[in-house]
């Protein structure tokens, strides 16, 4: 019997990373490693328990990372701007280095279009182009990569953008975007996508494809969210000046990404579609709320408890 061929994932035990892990130890043609800096944590024993190889190790440390790509075919690879700022290219490129030291035969990297380019130089979105530097550095060093350009998680309800309560007894979301479709998708339909390209080596090295589950307007998202949760919820045009202001952290760098969104990029149909032959259990937002209906009432319900 021919032994099974090694993935290492990193950010397994994070939302891409996990998504993965999960779906390539469902398929079972692959074994699968994931790589963490902490083995004991929650999620890298749960990995440990549903059959993953765990693997301590450092994106800082470019020599953990080719001690975690011994005998590997392949890489998925994930970058976490949100903790690490303008530190992510260097981690990126440890990683990418290690990619071509240990001759991994298929590289999948998660990575973004260049928003500063998409602008001429007027929105500078470093969580974006730091990523396109490193599509861009991986083609340099010539090795066979696929790039996977995320979609804004449909999770991001749950965390960055949660509903806000309206003083007319609704919800609100408000950012940037405008009336430009926002293409969304849920981090669970990664997985399956990335498994369908390790599965297609030949079809998919060279290639970048854009993981999309919905390509609606913020209005459409909104009519959805009443419709389903059963409370009106609208969504606020916030232009990107003012949204900046806002001066929260990372307040001047989301306004940048949906600006450029707004104006440069009017929708990504053929993302959608070839995400839908990818994985076609890939999850339209309303079927994706339909099943989250439980969390979202008790996330308002939370909230009128507390403005009440
Ligand atoms: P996440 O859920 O926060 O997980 C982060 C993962 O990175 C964890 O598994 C963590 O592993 C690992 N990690 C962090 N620093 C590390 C280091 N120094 N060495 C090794 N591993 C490290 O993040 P995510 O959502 O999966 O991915 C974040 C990326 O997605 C960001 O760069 C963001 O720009 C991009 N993105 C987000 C969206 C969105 O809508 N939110 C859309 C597209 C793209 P351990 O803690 O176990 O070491």
């Amino acid at each position: 019997m021919n032994q099974k061929k090694t993935i290492l994932v990193t950010g397994a035990t994070g939302a891409q990373g996990g998504s993965v892990a999960k779906a390539l130890l469902a398929e079972n043609n692959f074994t699968v490693r994931v790589f963490t800096r902490n083995a004991q944590s929650e999620k890298a024993l749960e990995l440990q328990q549903a059959g993953a190889e765990v693997v301590t190790g450092d994106l800082d440390d470019i020599d953990s990372i080719k001690n975690a790509m011994h005998n590997c075919y392949g890489v998925f690879g994930v970058t976490n701007f949100w903790e690490h700022f303008e530190k992510e290219y260097q981690q990126g490129k440890n990683l990418i280095e290690a990619v071509k030291q240990m001759n991994v035969e298929h590289f999948v990297l998660h990575t973004l279009p260049d928003y500063n380019k998409l602008s001429n130089g007027q929105y500078p979105t470093p969580h974006c182009d730091i990523k396109a530097a490193l599509q861009a550095y991986t083609n340099t060093q010539n090795i066979p990569a696929t790039f996977m350009q995320v979609a804004f998680y449909y999770e991001n309800f749950f965390t960055f953008f949660p509903l806000q309560k309206s003083a007319d007894g609704g919800y609100s979301f408000g950012f940037p975007q405008g009336d430009t479709k926002l293409a969304m998708v849920s981090i669970e339909d990664l997985g399956p996508v990335v498994a369908a390209v390790f599965n297609h080596p030949a079809e998919y090295i060279g290639r970048t494809v854009g993981v999309v589950g919905a390509d609606d307007t913020c209005y459409e998202y909104a009519a959805t969210l009443s419709r389903v949760l059963e409370k009106k919820v609208n969504y606020h045009y916030i232009p990107r000046d003012e949204y900046a202001a806002l001066g929260f952290a990372g307040a001047e760098e989301l306004a940048n990404m949906f600006e450029v969104q707004r104006l440069y990029i009017p929708q990504r149909q053929i993302d959608l579609i070839e995400s839908y032959g990818l994985n076609p259990a890939m999850q339209p937002f309303e079927r994706w709320l339909s099943k989250n209906k439980s969390r979202f009432t008790a996330m308002m319900q939370t909230e009128e408890a507390i403005t009440a």
